[in-house]
């Protein structure tokens, strides 16, 4: 088919250091700043839900966002059942996807106010997420124009809280497009952006039978996957979650229904002494502390070698100290809050025990406000094996190694059995083969930061323990969404 979108372009987003873009985004999200924002169940069906809970913000402790209505176990039997693919053509539903992209760039001020109050997002990871939203709309669309497989049926996305509105809408324009139903369970955290972005799509003109909202918790994700009417899951979060799932699937009477999981990393990046200082410490800090580390991309684990370390260590320490960590509202603030306070608790108790073995190295700046932060911290470790689970917040670990122990670290890092980011920095053209050849990771990056991969042109996604593939905002992505064996196509 003829591509109705000829020349695709990713959004240019919005400019933070436009004095111009800047007086814009301040005016529409101090518009919407105070609105109090609800989420219920959006079925087609009546839902059962009847529990409301108020949804805090990890910023302001005192801040009530919202409201949320949670659906049911039993919600979960009666959405499946009446889910209803998508029969539009794909013409017709790529047209549909780009329309909810220009609605939610329209929607920027409310967008943007949501994020930073109810996920605690910074503004710069506000327009990173808001413009890989709309990348994925468009993206999807014009792959569904190439699609040749037919629409597997209905589709459970299970979505994270770290990138609410990104990957909640990644998940959803990848089913769509390749005309499946879907069941969209956000994260506890942040129903009311995913509400929010749920009616846009609606508005855009998603029929509500084709997309149905299901806020809760893992109960309610858990009912959605043992459904034997489910034909698929798309999810991203904790490996140890994803697992949980395929055993669902399992069980459910379809276990033939494939899961598509983007998980956790223990994400590494190898300096040699030949890369270039100032480079590397801007890229180091970017990927370890941006988003409050909270990205399953972020960098945990810096090996640097040995004869370039002491100096690098103290540039990286001194970087950290630049780091302002506070209100995500301020646009001064480069490290915002941890999502709550069970894992602010988690990350501080995991430093707390580094501290009491003397792996502390260096701590950033106190935090200069009220809510669930984290002091951007670099620990000592002897090597990646002494990482036994992903710390997710602003922790950095920093190991050296001797010039001729390179291939020893890469093995290392393999061992782990995660394979999601990976950097190199180095001014040596051989070894970024070499290294690139051995490394098993799903994203590798050289001589620049580890994370924000770009819908259509970085495919996002990892291997082994860090997910299943196909990697999302790719060429390959929505095949996995369709079924190819003899079923007419899509269109
Ligand atoms: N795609 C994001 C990035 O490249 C990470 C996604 C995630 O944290 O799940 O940084």
């Amino acid at each position: 088919p003829a591509d109705i979108f000829p020349g695709r372009k990713n959004s240019k987003g919005w400019d933070w250091t436009d004095p111009h873009d800047m007086a814009a985004i301040d005016r529409a999200r101090d518009v919407c700043r105070g609105e109090q924002a609800d989420s219920e169940p959006l079925m087609a069906v009546a839902s059962a839900g009847a529990e409301n809970r108020k949804v805090q913000a990890p910023a302001a402790p005192h801040d009530w966002v919202g409201t949320v209505r949670l659906a049911t176990a039993q919600d979960a039997a009666a959405a499946t059942q009446a889910a209803q693919p998508w029969t539009a053509s794909a013409a017709d539903r790529a047209a549909v996807l780009i329309k909810a992209a220009d609605i939610y760039e329209a929607n920027m001020g409310r967008i943007f106010a949501l994020l930073a109050r109810e996920a605690g997002k910074t503004m710069p990871d506000c327009i990173g997420e808001l413009r890989e939203a709309v990348d994925f709309l468009r993206y999807y669309a014009g792959e569904a124009l190439k699609l040749t497989g037919a629409a597997r049926g209905r589709f459970v996305c299970i979505s994270p809280w770290n990138f609410p509105l990104a990957i909640f809408t990644g998940q959803i324009a990848a089913s769509l497009a390749a005309g499946n139903a879907v069941l969209a369970k956000p994260a506890e955290q942040t129903p009311l952006i995913a509400h929010l972005a749920t009616s846009l799509l609606h508005e855009a003109g998603v029929p509500l039978d084709a997309l149905q909202l299901l806020p809760g918790g893992g109960e309610v994700g858990a009912a959605l996957t043992s459904q034997p009417l489910v034909d698929g899951v798309c999810f991203t979060g904790s490996t140890g979650t994803a697992m949980r799932i395929h055993e669902s699937l399992a069980h459910s009477g379809n276990a033939v229904a494939p899961l598509i999981a983007e998980t956790g990393g223990l994400n590494a990046m190898i300096v040699d002494s030949t890369a270039l200082p100032e480079q590397v410490t801007r890229d180091v800090v970017a990927s370890a502390f941006q988003s409050a580390g909270q990205r399953c991309s972020a960098l945990r684990c810096l090996y640097v070698q040995d004869d370039v370390a002491d100096g690098l260590i103290e540039m990286i320490k001194g970087a950290m100290d630049a780091l302002t960590v506070g209100d995500p509202w301020s646009v001064s603030t480069d490290v915002g809050p941890i999502i709550d306070e069970a894992a602010r608790e988690k990350i501080a108790s995991y430093i707390e025990a580094a501290r009491a073995e003397g792996r502390v190295l260096h701590e950033g700046q106190a935090p200069s406000a009220e809510g669930t932060f984290i002091t951007p911290t670099l620990l000592r470790v002897d090597t990646i094996a002494q990482m036994k689970e992903e710390i997710f917040g602003p922790v950095l670990h920093v190991a050296t190694f001797k010039a001729d122990e390179l291939d020893g670290v890469i093995d290392q890092i393999n061992a782990t059995g995660y394979g999601l980011t990976f950097g190199l920095h180095t001014r040596i053209d051989d070894r970024v083969q070499a290294v690139v050849d051995r490394i098993e990771a799903g994203n590798v990056y050289v001589n620049r930061n580890q994370i924000g991969a770009v819908v259509g042109s970085q495919p996002f996604g990892g291997e082994g323990l860090s997910g299943t593939g196909p990697k999302a905002g790719g060429p390959l992505y929505l095949t996995k969404f369709t079924q190819s064996n003899g079923a007419a196509p899509v269109a």
